[in-house]
């Protein structure tokens, strides 16, 4: 906190909340701001890592982390962007805009298919229930 910048030298601040930071800091933020920030790329990371050359687009639909702050770690060289030729995908159900090859439906369709599935995967549980009982019953008879 007591050290002096050397003359000369602009005070370096935090890129988000404009704070005064180390000069010799590793990053254009400060800690606290580091913190939000990393985790947000993680979040990125780890979907780019499931869905490899998702488009800034996708990542906003599927991840909620707004289109521009994607593209500013476009802009800081911690993403790559790169010519993609699904950038016209229609969801196969509501026909609303995916501009990804990764998925056939949109969040909110995949949400009601889901929704769908588990009501058919309900159904289908009702006569496994039964043979269950039906193994109880004759080990109960050996006995
Ligand atoms: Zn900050
Ligand atoms: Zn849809």
């Amino acid at each position: 906190m007591g050290k002096k910048n050397y003359s000369g030298i602009l005070v370096r601040t935090c890129k988000k909340c404009k704070k005064p930071i180390d000069e010799k800091s590793l990053y254009d933020y400060c800690a606290d701001c580091y913190k939000i920030v990393e985790e947000v790329f993680e979040k990125i990371r780890s979907y780019l890592k499931e869905y490899p050359g998702a488009t800034a687009f996708e990542i906003e639909l599927e991840t909620g982390i707004p289109y521009h702050v994607v593209n500013n770690f476009v802009k800081e060289g911690r993403l790559i962007e790169i010519e993609n030729n699904f950038i016209n995908i229609e969801c196969k159900r509501c026909g609303c805009l995916l501009l990804s090859a990764h998925h056939k439906y949109c969040p909110r369709c995949r949400d009601e298919i889901q929704r769908e599935m588990d009501n058919v995967k309900g159904q289908l549980l009702q006569p496994k229930e039964k043979a269950k009982m039906h193994l109880q019953i004759s080990r109960k008879d050996k006995t």
